[in-house]
């Protein structure tokens, strides 16, 4: 018997894990990956002699990949080495004083009684909701596609319980008193483009993610972990085709039925499965005539992430202070977030994610030199921000920053150099108004009301990834291919 056929659109991490479920259901399946090289976020800068992993840099919940393995009968120890953080990040207040956040109790517990003991028991609280949400958002809900109004309604009890309203700030206020605390215990939506004023407090299961399973490094970098998957996929016959831009999704009888390149190559299947950007999928790949749920109008109206300025640089000397992890802290938080988020308005300040692999990793750069990233969380090409002209001059306040306060003499030590604007994460990566994480986590676009697994529009039409349920992030897009691969046909 022939096999059923299933095309993936991408090759991120949310594209790779819905080919292999695909194939070890059954399914013949071929990957078409618009860019040189797997991964989309997770892509690979390698530039004289460094490797810059393009996004991912924390991996949690390291069984949610370790599944994959096992699905195709092996270990990912003996492919991959996670390398456990400790602590898992430091943050760095603007006034130089910082927050080494651990996954070690008794540490985590000295960290917070050095601001304010007094809020150790709201922690202790704060913890016990945040565990609850891990239970309901993650353990149960993760992985539910909905795609029936019963699927919504079977989770309105849950949502309920957890006060699913709440923004995640006013759950950490509520228990925790102290200015700096309450960043502590807010700012990892940001992580996965939510906005901690906005998002439900459900994402304060992201705490209990990290401290149940820890914060890990691929050694090597998190291109180990594309590659180790492509590999799986290798090993049972898929491929993973490369610059390869799909750029219509075929519909015959309100079907699904196949992609045309951009070279013109017509390719047909059973099923396609889009883990390109949602919205760029809908407006861009399936015609208008198609589409009765998402039209265009929804998809303008719809609101999206943040976007992120992302610099990569190697330095000819090492900056042995610096950990692996760095969240460093502008002046502003709710101000800088509404600037972000709302107003759509790029300020001259900012707040910094600091990376720093050779902390931890020798593999990622010369001998004797650092590679790094740093990333500032701006507002979407909403805000009309002409990249071309802002890069440079944005990218030189960031260096300022640094050389004032962890990177002194920077200028002087940089080898090479590479930038990535909103721009790039709309003409690269043909992400919606170049948004970084999809659409923005809010709750009135979580869950039921985010793009669903299989389409509303087109029959055998599916997506995963970051702008479908559970949402952005590693472990998020996992999740997605497993909750596809739920409403897909069994072979
Ligand atoms: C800078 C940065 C740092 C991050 N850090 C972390 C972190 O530390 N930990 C974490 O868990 N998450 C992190 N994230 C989030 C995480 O990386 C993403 O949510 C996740 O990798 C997205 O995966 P995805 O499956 O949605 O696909 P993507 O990575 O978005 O890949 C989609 C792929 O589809 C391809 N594609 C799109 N359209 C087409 C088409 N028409 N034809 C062919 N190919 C197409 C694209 O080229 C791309 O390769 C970070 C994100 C960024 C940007």
């Amino acid at each position: 018997m022939k096999k059923p056929k299933a095309i993936v659109i991408g090759s991120g991490f949310g594209g790779l894990a819905a080919a292999i479920r695909l194939s070890c259901k059954g399914y013949d399946v071929e990957v078409f990956e618009k860019l040189d090289m797997p991964g989309g976020r997770a892509y690979v800068h390698k530039q004289d002699g460094f490797t810059f992993d393009a996004g991912p840099t924390i991996i949690t919940a390291p069984q949610l990949l370790e599944e994959l393995w096992a699905l195709c009968g092996k270990k990912m120890s003996d492919d991959i080495t996670l390398k456990a953080m400790e602590p898992f990040y430091r943050l760095r207040f603007d006034d130089g004083s910082w927050f080494d956040y651990s996954g070690d109790e008794e540490t985590m517990r000295r960290e917070i009684a050095r601001f304010n003991p007094a809020d150790l028991a709201g922690y202790d609280r704060f913890v016990k909701a945040a565990d609850q949400a891990c239970q309901l958002g993650f353990e149960e809900l993760g992985g539910v596609a909905f795609n029936s109004l019963s699927d919504l309604l079977a989770a309105v009890p849950s949502m309920l319980r957890m006060k699913a309203w709440e923004s995640l700030y006013t759950l950490v206020a509520r228990h925790i008193s102290d200015p700096k605390l309450r960043i502590v215990f807010s700012f990892h939506p940001l992580l996965i483009g939510g906005n901690p004023f906005s998002v439900t407090r459900v994402y304060s299961l992201i705490n209990t993610l990290e401290r149940r399973w820890g914060v890990h490094w691929s050694m090597g970098g998190t291109g180990q972990l594309i590659k180790g998957l492509v590999g799986l996929l290798n090993a049972r016959g898929v491929n993973v085709r490369c610059n390869a831009s799909v750029t219509r999704i075929n519909v015959e009888n309100g079907r699904a039925c196949g992609v045309t390149l951009e070279n013109g190559e017509r390719h047909d299947a059973d099923i396609v499965i889009s883990n390109g950007d949602p919205a760029w999928t809908y407006k861009n790949l399936v015609s208008r005539e198609h589409r009765t749920h998402w039209t265009d109008r929804k998809i303008e109206k719809s609101k999206y992430s943040m976007s992120l300025f992302v610099w990569y640089f190697g330095t000819r000397k090492r900056y042995e202070d610096v950990p692996h992890h760095m969240i460093m802290l502008g002046p502003r938080y709710r101000e800088l977030l509404d600037d972000i988020f709302k107003k759509h308005h790029l300020a001259d300040d900012f707040s910094l994610y600091l990376h720093r692999p050779s902390a931890s990793d020798p593999s990622v750069a010369p001998e004797g030199h650092d590679a790094f990233y740093v990333l500032a969380p701006v507002p979407h090409l909403g805000s009309n921000t002409d990249w071309k002209s802002r890069a440079e001059p944005f990218r030189q306040l960031v260096q300022s920053y640094l050389e004032k306060t962890v990177l002194p003499n920077l200028g002087r030590e940089i080898v090479t150099s590479k930038l990535m604007t909103p721009q790039d994460f709309h003409d690269r990566l043909w992400s919606y108004k170049g948004a970084a994480f999809g659409l923005e986590p809010i709750l009135l676009q979580s869950a039921s009301f985010r793009f669903h697994n299989r389409s509303e529009d087109v029959d055998s039409l599916y997506m995963v990834g970051a702008g479908t349920h559970p949402g952005a992030g590693v472990p998020g897009v996992l999740m997605s291919a497993k909750a596809m691969s739920t409403v897909v046909p069994n072979v």
